[in-house]
């Protein structure tokens, strides 16, 4: 599950947006960002604290426009393999 952070949540007026694979990616773009944008050379903890209680999972975020999987062309296969389900198993003759 992919996480986010809005800087927004945390600096009122900032539309910076973390994304990253989990927490830890997600704190280390945010404290990027913070040195960058904020001048913040390094987060204090209740900061941090702030900043990963602010950290949601991606789903959880609506997002105007989802890519869609079908793209056509993939054809999904539905033949089954066929098993020999007519010799019964309790003794043939
Ligand atoms: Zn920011």
């Amino acid at each position: 599950m992919s996480k986010v952070l809005k800087c927004g949540d945390l600096m009122p007026g900032c539309n910076f947006v973390a994304e990253g694979k989990d927490v830890a990616e997600v704190m280390a773009k945010g404290a990027e960002h913070a040195k960058t944008a904020h001048g913040m050379a390094s987060m204090p903890p209740d900061l941090a604290a702030k900043v990963q209680a602010a950290i949601n999972d991606k789903s959880a975020t609506s997002t105007p426009h989802s890519p869609s999987p079908l793209q056509g062309g993939e054809r999904v296969n539905t033949a089954r393999p066929r098993f020999a389900s007519s010799a019964g198993f309790a003794g043939a003759t």
